[in-house]
């Protein structure tokens, strides 16, 4: 196996979520290498502001609690998983693009990933986990989730 030093973990809090993370965190301390945390917050403003003059900004502020929910809860996770001081990124958007955005930028050489999360069917790759598969800059890591 190449000897891995930058892996980039993505992570939706689906259940699959821990033991993707416990892979990875095994995967980080096996090859001596750093994790990137990466939750990407899907999120559509209310459809009628795309028709109605905005009155209000309260999708804004939706957008920054949304955000500030999902970096404390990947802050938790980040400790759970033993890799409490790992660069973090929750960003919006949408997640294939995103998690591919990233891993560039952060010159990722490794993606771990689910092979399906929140929107997956249990025998197919996911909506995000194909997509990342495909257009990943560097190898993308599908870790196997055993269905009880
Ligand atoms: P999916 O293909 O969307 O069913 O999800 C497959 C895997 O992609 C998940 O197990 C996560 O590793 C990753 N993923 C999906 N959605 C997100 C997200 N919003 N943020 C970060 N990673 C995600």
């Amino acid at each position: 196996m190449p000897d891995y030093k930058n892996i980039l973990v993505a992570v939706d809090f689906s259940p699959a979520t821990d033991v993707v993370g416990k892979k990875a965190s095994e995967l980080a301390q096996q090859n001596n290498a750093r994790i990137i945390l990466v939750h990407v917050v899907e999120y559509l403003p209310p459809i009628d502001i795309a028709y109605e003059p905005i009155t209000s900004p309260n999708w804004v502020i939706e957008e920054e609690e949304l955000l500030q929910r999902a970096k404390e809860s990947l802050e938790k996770f980040a400790i759970k998983i033993d890799a409490g001081n790992a660069p973090r990124e929750v960003v919006l958007g949408i997640p294939k693009h995103e998690i591919i955005r990233i891993a560039k930028e952060q010159e990722a050489d490794l993606i771990v990933i689910g092979p399906h999360g929140r929107h997956g069917f249990s025998r197919l790759l996911g909506s995000t986990a194909d997509p990342v598969l495909h257009n990943a800059p560097c190898d993308v890591l599908a870790v196997r989730i055993t269905e009880d």
